[in-house]
């Protein structure tokens, strides 16, 4: 009877070691390089993948209009007269990356109603979903077990002013019956905490007044 092994995979014969601890001898089989490099390409995959789903998650999660969920700044062709917005947008983004989110400038986007500043607004928060740092345990499991909703908060959000109003407004006629029911405090909170944050027609609120 053969004392040696084969990898199942290549069929190469795997090395031996023998160790000797408390008393006993045993035979160890080394892993073939072929399945250590097999189970490190299968790691790496499930880091691109999970970090895809992740980045995924934060897009569903972040409030960016859905017509406007995939396209980056880089993919952003400015129209005349929208080149300033565009390099503001891009300094942005540069400053946001160089220190982690932890900017504290903003930008104010002005202009006539269709003139792109909704979609330049979320060219920047597609841009800090894509850039945001994804941790690579988390990414692993996600990608191997998927990620639950809990797990991801996006670093940015994206509300339409009015709309965040209205929410607002109707926390001042609570549902009767509700048992604890909402207030602005509670609607606000998570806009407070989220590094970046962007406003949809701001000022379009007034008119609806
Ligand atoms: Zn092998």
């Amino acid at each position: 009877m053969s004392n040696y092994k084969i990898c199942e995979y290549c069929g190469k014969q795997l090395e031996t070691q023998n160790i000797e601890a408390l008393g006993h001898k045993f035979t160890h089989t080394v892993e073939c390089e072929c399945y250590i490099a097999r189970r490190e390409a299968e790691t790496q995959e499930n880091i691109k993948c999970g970090c895809e789903i992740i980045r995924a998650k934060m897009r569903e999660l972040s409030g960016i209009p859905n017509r406007y969920i995939k396209p980056e700044l880089c993919y952003f062709r400015p129209k005349p007269g929208q080149e300033n917005a565009l390099s503001a947008a891009q300094k942005f983004i540069e400053a946001w990356r160089e220190v982690h989110g932890n900017n504290q400038t903003g930008l104010i986007f002005a202009g006539s109603v269709g003139c792109g500043k909704t979609m330049l607004a979320s060219a920047i928060a597609n841009d800090v979903i894509q850039y945001a740092n994804i941790s690579v345990s988390e990414a692993e499991h996600s990608g191997q077990f998927g990620c639950p909703q809990s797990y991801v908060s996006p670093p940015v959000l994206f509300v339409s002013t009015v709309e965040l109003m209205e929410r607002i407004r109707a926390t001042y006629n609570p549902v009767q019956g509700s048992e604890r029911p909402q207030t602005a405090q509670d609607i606000l909170s998570k806009y407070k905490r989220v590094p970046v944050l962007v406003l949809d027609d701001l000022g379009a609120e007034k008119s609806t007044e």
